[in-house]
């Protein structure tokens, strides 16, 4: 969960920020919590697994199977349910293909945008 503003191209993000707001509509919610059972992904929270993850920042992780979320961030913990629904969506391609492609970096970023915008922390039409 690495904010990587300038490192994806502004049109990703805006594609990121759309799905968000897109997923919001469709099934009438903006809490990730809900959007997580509506979509069938369990949540767990955790404590930090180790020193090392929290060391590396890591606030909540994705498994694809069955699909499940854990959240080791009590303080952030919807951003971060939200953060982990944009995996979700590439994985399951619930989102643009563009999006389902992308990894590493560049998939960071859109998931950071798609979390702020989920949670109407960032309006969809906030992003440049
Ligand atoms: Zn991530």
């Amino acid at each position: 969960m690495l904010p990587s503003e300038g490192l994806v191209e502004p049109d990703l993000r805006q594609l990121a920020a759309a799905e968000a707001a897109r997923l919001r509509t469709r099934l009438g919610t903006s809490d990730p919590l809900a959007i997580a059972r509506l979509l069938g992904v369990e949540v767990r929270r955790r404590r930090r697994r180790s020193r090392a993850d929290a060391d590396a920042g890591i606030r909540s992780e994705y498994s694809t199977d069955p699909p499940a979320i854990l959240v080791y961030d009590r303080t952030n913990a919807s951003v971060g349910i939200a953060h982990e629904l944009f995996h979700h969506g590439q994985c399951r391609g619930l989102l643009a293909p563009a999006l389902c492609a992308l990894s590493g970096e560049e998939a960071e970023a859109c998931a950071h945008v798609f979390a702020e915008v989920l949670t109407g922390r960032r309006g969809a039409g906030d992003v440049d």
